[in-house]
């Protein structure tokens, strides 16, 4: 059995874990982001988490083939750096260089988007898609594809960043990184409070009013527990997010052609809730020649897709799995 390290770096903190070819995760650990004002020290903040794993393989007798590190943003050409990642600090350090000097292992960094799909292709839901898109809808959206069991990584380390597909051109609303009406801007986790906390201060005596902070802002996942008990405001916010997604992912379909889209992410908890809107926007929208066999499903992986997926650029996987 081979093994191999994730590391699933998060804005406010990261996963690490020892994970097994079969998928099995031995050792959990997080780590709050390294708050350190030089990229060097936020680096060995990482390095002694990973100090940390490697003992634990050395306590149950594993010896781990490699470390696979996972962010959001833009992977350098030869996958030792990232860019316009979640830890702005570490844009364009040779993270991958400085780890594997000191703990003398392969390492590889990957896009957070491509390492989900991974996951979900060896260990989830994907295991016999020819073409699988997944989607992680969170704050934003991590996009990855895998044909034929190979991760594709055609424009800057990773499929380019299409969440930032502009669906509303006037829109009022920029995403994180600022553009004007993309698709993040109307399905994600931030949309979702937007518009509920927009909607329970129209009807201060809904439920989401109920459910709001003091100041007003009710969560994403208030929102989706409020929904799945069945509060009319609250299954509407999910079918405009699922609307918008179906919207997303029907052009989507004209570049990537998958034949299986699986949704993850804090958002996919919402389930069927999200998945039904999707399915009739994507039926009612797309051309049948290019989306008409794209099957929509959830992941499967949850939030350890990405920590799953990190691990497995170092696991073999039989051939015959990937044909
Ligand atoms: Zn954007």
């Amino acid at each position: 059995m081979h093994y191999a390290i994730g590391v699933d770096v998060g804005g406010s903190s990261a996963k690490l874990g020892i994970v097994s070819q079969a998928g099995e995760i031995l050792f959990h650990h997080r780590l709050p982001t390294p708050a350190f004002d030089q990229p060097i020290h936020v680096a060995e903040g990482y390095a002694q988490a990973i100090d940390l794993v490697l003992d634990r393989c050395g306590d149950v007798g594993v010896q781990p083939a490699g470390i696979g590190i996972g962010m959001p943003g833009n992977i350098s050409p030869d996958r030792r750096s990232a860019t316009l990642n979640n830890v702005q600090i570490l844009d364009n350090f040779p993270l991958a260089d400085f780890l594997g000097n000191r703990f003398d292992l392969p390492v590889e960094l990957d896009n957070d988007g491509t390492l989900a799909a991974l996951a979900e292709y060896h260990h989830g839901g994907g295991r016999h898609a020819r073409r699988l898109l997944v989607v992680t809808v969170g704050s934003g959206l991590g996009v990855g594809l895998v044909v034929n069991g190979q991760a594709q990584r055609p424009v800057r380390g990773c499929i380019g960043d299409p969440g930032h597909m502009i669906v509303e051109p006037d829109s009022p609303w920029r995403c994180g990184l600022g553009c004007q009406g993309c698709l993040e801007t109307v399905a994600s986790s931030l949309a979702i409070q937007r518009e509920a906390t927009a909607l329970a201060r129209r009807f201060p005596d809904s439920e989401l009013a109920r459910l709001g902070q003091p100041d007003g802002t009710v969560g994403t996942a208030q929102v989706i527990d409020a929904a799945i008990r069945g509060d009319p405001l609250a299954r509407d916010v999910l079918e405009q997010t699922g609307r918008w997604l179906g919207i997303g992912l029907t052009s989507w379909c004209y570049f990537f052609d998958p034949d299986l889209i699986l949704i993850g992410g804090g958002v996919s908890a919402a389930g069927e809730l999200l998945l039904a809107p999707i399915r009739r926007t994507m039926a009612d929208r797309a051309l049948p020649a290019y989306a008409g066999h794209a099957q929509v499903g959830l992941a499967q992986l949850g939030n350890d897709a990405g920590l799953i997926g990190a691990a497995s650029l170092f696991l073999n996987y039989d051939p015959e799995e990937q044909s």
